[in-house]
């Protein structure tokens, strides 16, 4: 009886309790679960929304039809008697236009109209100042977890880091947990003050609190650190395949995940099912005893999985990644088109009608005036990849600023189109950078940066390979570079620099040597168009 009462509402209990000089301890609770019955457990989940509240162009995806989808689902396990939870395994922040421009107002205000009941605190949650944050923590009727955030300065964790549900007699205990990566992915001058601390560690001190005081039926943790399969986690922080290796076996039951971005759908132990398709089966990771689930990205899809729960011990029933509105390209009559992979989810008419006036206003806002400049900025495909130019070096000088770096290359092919001299918007940032690339740097040795300017400097000129460079000079002659000055200085072959390349290249685009595997390579997350208009804006006046 006692483990059904809050905690408050236990230590008062206890309090009463010794007051009236009874000799009974709170410690003494026992699960509320009955003995010999059957509880059915439904977990709902997605991950790494980032700012996808409206359908794309071709009508995929969106949270109007995720409501309708998950109204569906709630209604069939309600009906069926099971109990319901859904979750988030964050990074609702960044990534469209229409949303960074509203501070994801649409997107945090749709999630509590979806009814999420929690969500882990992503590291893009942390793209924006925190006054920003504690606006969405309004915004959002749900909590944000987080259980390894800590404030520098108090030496107490800064946010929530678990929540306690009581349904149909089930008491399940949801923490949130945020990959240590967010001290180099977030914005540094946001997160100065915060403290990332290992969520692994800071998982058994919680589980061990929850024990102790809560005595939950279920452990959950809702995470955004990564599935890596099999711990593989390259130069990546620990992902959810650690954190359940690393704990007792029994202690965790669940990580939603995010943050890899993947459909966590396996084949075998330890093997990823390769080129899942929307409608596949999807057979979910367990490590030691811990399930691991990721719905992929962008709200794609929904997540369901069923659990029974008899005698204390949770068994999974099925699971399913359910595809929402996505679209397969097929041939009609010799003509491409797209059709629905699965029969079409009806967008909520009411949410609709309340995410509308937000994609309006989004796109309103991509008219408006960010910068001016005198004259032409120079991305004409005959100019810029024949030349250095003042766009393309612009670009190359947004990145660098962004990441810090010392210096910065930039694919001309990347750059689509110039701006004219007037007022400059960001619907025209978005014509000269249409593709969502996005800003990685890589911190390697003169030595190796040589040999790469060596492959990416001497690209010839008449492709999307020849390269804009800021804040970098050099002589080439054929296929050797010299003469190399970074920051004005003689390049030095023993010390580190940091350079950025757009994530297209990073992965081999181009032929450019690929970084994405280099230990020093890190995805920033920052979509190119963003970053160029951020940029233009501090500036003002480009020319
Ligand atoms: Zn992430």
């Amino acid at each position: 009886m006692m483990a059904r009462l809050s905690l408050k509402a236990a230590i008062s209990a206890a309090l009463l309790a010794s007051l009236s000089g009874c000799a009974t301890s709170d410690k003494a609770a026992v699960p509320s679960w009955k003995p010999d019955t059957t509880y059915n457990l439904t977990i709902l989940h997605t991950n790494d929304h980032h700012g996808r509240f409206w359908n794309n162009k071709y009508g995929e995806y969106g949270m109007a039809a995720r409501k309708t989808l998950i109204d569906r689902l709630r209604a069939d396990a309600e009906k069926q008697g099971s109990a319901v939870l859904l979750l988030s395994g964050g990074d609702i922040n960044t990534g469209v236009p229409e949303s960074d421009l509203q501070d994801a107002e649409p997107d945090f205000k749709g999630m509590t109209q979806i009814g999420y009941d929690a969500m882990a605190l992503g590291n893009h949650e942390f793209d924006n100042p925190l006054s920003v944050l504690e606006k969405q923590m309004n915004w959002a009727d749900f909590p944000m977890l987080s259980a390894n955030i800590y404030d520098k300065k108090t030496g107490k964790r800064k946010f929530q880091a678990y929540e306690i549900f009581e349904r149909n007699g089930l008491k399940i205990a949801v923490i949130g947990l945020t990959t240590e990566d967010t001290a180099k992915l977030g914005n540094p001058e946001f997160i100065s003050g915060l403290d990332f601390r290992d969520p692994k560690a800071e998982a058994a001190k919680v589980i061990a609190e929850l024990k102790e005081n809560e005595k939950p039926d279920v452990v959950i943790a809702a995470t955004h650190m990564g599935h890596y399969v099999d711990g593989q986690r390259g130069i990546n922080a620990p992902g959810d395949v650690a954190l359940a290796r690393y704990l007792p076996e029994g202690d965790l039951d669940m990580v939603v995940g995010g943050h890899s971005q993947e459909p966590v759908c396996m084949e075998g132990r330890n093997l990823l099912k390769k080129g899942f398709k929307p409608g596949d089966e999807c057979q979910p990771d367990n490590q030691n005893g811990t399930w691991i689930v990721q719905a992929y990205e962008w709200g794609k899809y929904v997540g369901k999985a069923d659990f029974t729960f008899r005698n204390g011990e949770l068994n999974l029933v099925s699971y399913d990644l359910i595809p929402v509105n996505l679209k397969k390209k097929v041939k009609i009559n010799g003509e491409k088109k797209r059709v629905f992979i699965q029969e079409e989810i009806p967008q909520d008419p009411s949410l609709k009608a309340f995410l509308q006036p937000y994609q309006e206003k989004g796109q309103g806002e991509l008219s408006k005036k960010i910068a001016e400049t005198d004259g032409k900025l120079e991305g004409d495909r005959h100019v810029v990849r024949f030349q250095q130019t003042n766009l393309g070096r612009m670009i190359a000088a947004a990145h660098k600023e962004r990441a810090k770096a010392d210096f910065a290359v930039m694919n001309s092919g990347g750059v689509r189109d110039s701006i004219e001299g007037g007022d400059v918007t960001y619907k025209d940032v978005l014509t000269v950078q249409p593709f969502g690339n996005m800003v990685t740097y890589t911190d390697m040795s003169g030595k190796e940066v040589l040999d790469y300017l060596n492959v990416v400097a001497t690209k010839p000129v008449d492709s999307g390979a020849y390269a804009q460079f800021y804040g970098i000079s050099m002589v080439v002659e054929g296929d050797k570079v010299s003469d190399v000055k970074i920051g004005g200085n003689a390049l030095d072959l023993d010390k580190t620099y940091r350079f950025t390349v757009p994530s297209y290249n990073a992965a081999g685009g181009d032929g450019y040597p690929k970084l994405n595997k280099h230990p020093g390579n890190v995805n920033t997350g920052f979509v190119d168009a963003e970053v160029l208009k951020e940029f233009s804006r501090k500036i003002a006046r480009l020319m």
